[in-house]
């Protein structure tokens, strides 16, 4: 942890994608979140950085200044730096006998993530990220130790021990990260064979969105489970998968993930891809916003753009527009300038407004849920063998039955009228699509209006064979 006073610094560029009214607010966050205590923080407005220190002259004297004055001993910059930059930074912030240390936004999230990372394959990743983030660094930090120690002189051409060193070293990181990357691969295909028959079994709800909008929050409402919410970001980088009941018997598996933040350092995009597998192969997806925060727009374009990026474009999405109780009593504040929820409502025609605080707006959420898990509710009869005992004891279950009419099957040669148990039930139901499909995997026969339900064979595409999500509710009725 960055147990330690910072100065923040932020370079506005042309076009930058800025927050205008906090521009350094995210960083902020994140630096608390790495355990920093901010006493600064300098802005400064340029139409392209320059090289050697990032900032003009007259900038560097002014964080030097403020970074002696208020004894910060980490200065942290919005925008990435390069090696030499961060070296060079250094020398011109630090004191004779108090170092100071300058990061960039991509060490800082490397270092929230490796602080968060509890599950052995999110601790691949960030060693990953973070070897694949230091390997080009080397060479800085070895010229810098040449210089120090007024070793042989390191240039183009030149091979002192510092080079040699580097040699050593690049290799040293090369093979453990081969050894790494195999270890992950092997941890993520057993992950996605998880995932995978979690789908097969369940109708599935992934819950996205950028961080801090209130995601574990929700599950925990919803599931009443123990996701850990806090005012943190990334609080913590597994995804958690929970039951939620949606009503009427049905419930889905839930799964919270960690969140989404502006400009994701490359390096960790591909970790993130990982966390993000539950969500990716979900039937349906959450996108929790902060509508209370003025930059929920900004946010909510974001998380599109990584899903779109990440693959998880084929199920449906729906926008569920959180902390409506603080919109309410944010109105008056001026300088708020929040979007109303008719706003919202106008940009978002079909999102549902919650608070997950305290549990508003969760009877649609639920509705619109259940309505995907069951899909096209209408009346039908469905005709089964008596024997079918799970079949009908999952109908009578899950949906609203009318009318139960028995009968018995005449074998050849019987004479009607002999006495013999039915042996057959027609059930007239409320029953969705996605209920009946559900029902297919239990393996027993049935009709439904006179209609075998299962897929007919002429499925010459050769895709790959889906079994349909069911409810069952408990695993012991699963085959
Ligand atoms: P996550 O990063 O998306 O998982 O966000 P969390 O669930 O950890 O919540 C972040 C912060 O927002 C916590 O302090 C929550 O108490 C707060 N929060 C979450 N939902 C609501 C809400 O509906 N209303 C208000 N006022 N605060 C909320
Ligand atoms: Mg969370």
């Amino acid at each position: 942890m960055l147990a330690e006073t910072a100065v923040l610094v932020g370079v506005r560029m042309r076009g930058s994608r800025m927050d205008f009214a906090d521009p350094l607010g995210e960083l902020r966050a994140l630096a608390e979140t790495a355990g920093a205590r901010v006493v600064g923080e300098l802005m400064q407005n340029r139409e392209a950085p320059t090289g050697r220190t990032y900032l003009g002259k007259g900038k560097v004297e002014e964080l030097a200044a403020m970074v002696r004055e208020l004894g910060a001993r980490l200065v942290v910059f919005d925008n990435e730096l390069s090696p030499s930059q961060i070296q060079a930074l250094e020398q011109e912030v630090s004191g004779k006998e108090t170092p100071v240390k300058v990061i960039d936004r991509s060490e800082l999230i490397l270092d929230i993530f490796a602080n968060r990372a509890t599950t052995r394959e999110a601790q691949l990743q960030v060693e990953i990220a973070q070897l694949e983030y230091t390997a080009p660094r080397l060479r800085a930090m070895w010229s810098h130790l040449g210089q120090v120690t007024g070793g042989a002189p390191v240039g183009v051409g030149t091979r002192g021990p510092g080079e040699q060193q580097l040699e050593i070293d690049r290799r040293i990181v090369s093979r453990r990260l081969v050894a790494l990357k195999r270890e992950l691969g092997d941890v993520q295909s057993r992950k996605r064979r998880e995932v995978a028959e979690r789908r097969a079994e369940h109708f599935t709800v992934g819950i996205v969105g950028y961080t801090n909008a209130g995601k574990s929050t929700l599950f925990n409402a919803l599931t009443r489970g123990g996701a850990y919410a806090a005012d943190k970001l990334f609080a913590t980088l597994m995804t958690r998968v929970e039951r939620w009941n949606v009503g009427g018997a049905n419930s889905v598996l839930l799964s919270d993930t960690v969140g989404f933040i502006r400009d994701l350092p490359h390096h960790l995009v591909a970790s993130f891809r990982a966390t993000l597998e539950d969500a990716i192969h979900a039937h349906a997806l959450l996108i929790v916003v902060d509508a209370s925060d003025r930059e929920a727009p900004m946010q909510l374009d974001t998380v599109r753009s990584v899903l779109d990026e990440v693959g998880a474009n084929t199920q449906p999405r729906h926008v569920i527009l959180n902390k409506t109780d603080r919109i309410e009593s944010l109105r008056h504040d001026e300088r708020a300038s929040l979007r109303t929820l008719d706003e919202w409502r106008e940009r978002e025609p079909d999102a549902i407004a919650i608070s997950a605080l305290t549990g508003a707006g969760f009877d649609e959420l639920r509705a619109r849920i259940l309505s995907l898990v069951a899909g096209g509710v209408r009346r039908r009869t469905i005709r089964a063998p008596l024997s079918s005992a799970r079949l009908i004891d999952a109908i009578e279950k899950r949906c609203a039955v009318s009318e139960r009419r028995y009968s018995t099957e005449l074998d050849e040669g019987q004479r009607p009228g002999a006495s013999s148990e039915p042996d057959w039930v027609e059930l007239v139901a409320e029953i969705g699509d996605r209920q009946i499909e559900a029902l297919l995997p239990l393996g027993e026969p049935f009709l439904v209006d006179g209609e075998d339900p299962r897929p007919k064979r002429a499925n010459w595409s050769g895709g790959p064979k889906r079994r349909a999500p069911h409810l069952i509710d408990t695993p012991e009725d699963v085959d």
